[in-house]
């Protein structure tokens, strides 16, 4: 499959030199690796504010693919996506996941060779196993308050 995202004409590294918020919105969007793991619902403990991942995910993503199939007008299928920005990532750390490449950088770490920054092919992610392809169930089908029992650990 060919990588939906643009990374080629980026500076060269970018991701280790540039601040966040001198990136341009073409670097930005390529730090995103595809894992598709942000699209997944989580449940949050109201007393400890502890998230849990569940493999139910957003009736936008294709698991196919990892991909959300409308992600330029997302907004109006799914109002409350999360909209990552350099002024925002940091309150999403608390959930964010573990190799998402927004907060490696943030946390100012390496991103994983699999990257497609790193390893130039998109496909180095569902190899990786860090994806969510193939591993989701649609929320149209699992109601909420089942959702309890699709809980699941980050894939690494
Ligand atoms: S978890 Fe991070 S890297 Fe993975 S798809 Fe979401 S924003 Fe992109
Ligand atoms: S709307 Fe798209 S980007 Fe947002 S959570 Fe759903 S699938 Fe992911």
């Amino acid at each position: 499959m060919s990588d939906p995202i643009k990374r080629d004409g980026l500076r060269r590294e970018f991701w280790t030199r540039v601040p966040m918020a001198k990136m341009t919105e073409a670097e930005w969007e390529a730090l995103c690796d595809g894992c598709g793991k942000c699209c997944l619902n989580k449940l949050e403990d109201a007393d400890t504010g502890e998230v849990a991942l569940t493999r139910v995910a957003c009736r936008l993503l294709d698991d196919a693919t990892c991909r959300c199939t409308q992600y330029d007008i997302r907004h109006q299928f799914v109002p409350d996506c999360i909209r990552l920005t350099p002024e925002t990532v940091a309150k999403h750390m608390y959930w964010l996941p573990r190799t998402c490449a927004y907060r490696l950088v943030y946390e100012g770490r390496d991103l994983f060779d699999w990257h497609p920054l790193i390893s130039g092919d998109s496909q180095t992610v569902q190899e990786a196993g860090v994806s969510v392809q193939d591993q989701t169930v649609s929320e149209f089908e699992t109601p909420e308050d089942e959702w309890e029992d699709h809980i699941i650990e980050e894939p690494l």
